[in-house]
């Protein structure tokens, strides 16, 4: 089974039925002389959690930069390669579509702090004129809000500065602000690394309620939680995918020997 694109024939497998899986085709990031992805190549399908995990400095954020083209910012990365969404390379697309499609959360939340909840999530909206009128906005944010599962906790103070919030809410605020675009792709990076393990737990428990909806690409140094909640990773070490399969696959039966010392925490 194929997918035709252009003049292209692209095998995606079992992908073919849904939309908005992700080929990434020999990858090559390089800043300067320092090569940091060499020859990546995965197939994240759609409607699952995949684990990106590695040692600090494997290129995981790097993938992730690419995924949403957000390495376009850093003037000597020289990307080679493709990846398409849904079919298609991203990029040939108009980049403020594709980040729409392809939203992004980062290890510090990073709502603007003096901002009120309710204008971190709807500042996109506006700007990108998604909605009209202040009771469609109001419905998006509340609908966004109540996604992300924080709803209850800031209904009554919507107006707050979001900077009051605690850490892990601030991060389902991100994560609110993130799906108010209804993205096809969330792409997540080390979100937990900075939260208590209770706020930890809330936040991949609704990854996996949220995978039903999207697809996740969730960056991990830390190999327990991709074995509590993906459903696929990918083992990168120095810039090169080492191993790639069903988690528990990977996790009870590594293949790789840097896989088996990695997931046993001897790398
Ligand atoms: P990880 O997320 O797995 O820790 P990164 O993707 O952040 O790894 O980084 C991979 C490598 O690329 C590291 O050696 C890092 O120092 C280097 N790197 C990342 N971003 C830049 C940049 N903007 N300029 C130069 N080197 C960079
Ligand atoms: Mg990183």
């Amino acid at each position: 089974m194929g997918k035709v694109v252009g003049e292209t024939e692209v095998m995606v497998g079992s992908m073919t039925s849904s939309k908005s899986g992700v080929v990434i085709k020999n990858l090559e990031v390089a800043f300067g002389s320092l090569e940091v992805l060499r020859g990546v190549n995965l197939e994240i399908s759609p409607n699952t959690i995949t684990a990106l995990m590695g040692p600090s400095g494997s290129g995981k954020s790097t993938i992730l930069r690419v995924l949403n083209r957000l390495i376009e910012i850093y003037p000597d990365a020289r990307v080679k390669g493709d990846v398409l969404l849904d079919g298609r390379s991203i990029f040939e697309m108009d980049v403020v579509e594709l980040r729409k499609r392809v939203q992004m959360i980062f290890q510090i939340p990073n709502p603007i702090p003096n901002l009120s909840i309710f204008e971190n999530v709807a500042l996109g909206l506006k700007l990108n004129r998604l909605v009209n009128g202040r009771r469609e906005l109001f419905q998006r944010v509340k609908q966004a809000l109540e996604k992300a599962q924080l709803w209850d906790e800031v209904k009554d103070r919507l107006n707050a500065p979001a900077g009051k919030l605690s850490g892990g809410q601030q991060q389902r605020l991100c994560i609110a602000r993130a799906l108010a675009f209804n993205p096809e792709v969330l792409l997540a990076d080390e979100p937990t690394a900075n939260l208590d393990p209770e706020n930890t737990a809330k936040i991949e428990a609704l990854f996996l309620e949220l995978k039903k909806e999207m697809t996740i690409v969730l960056v991990t140094h830390y190999p327990p939680q991709a074995a509590r909640i993906s459903d696929y990773v990918a083992f990168l070490y120095k810039g090169q995918i080492v191993e790639t399969g069903p988690t528990k696959e990977v996790f009870t039966n590594p293949k790789h020997e840097l896989t088996e010392k990695y997931v046993t925490g001897r790398l």
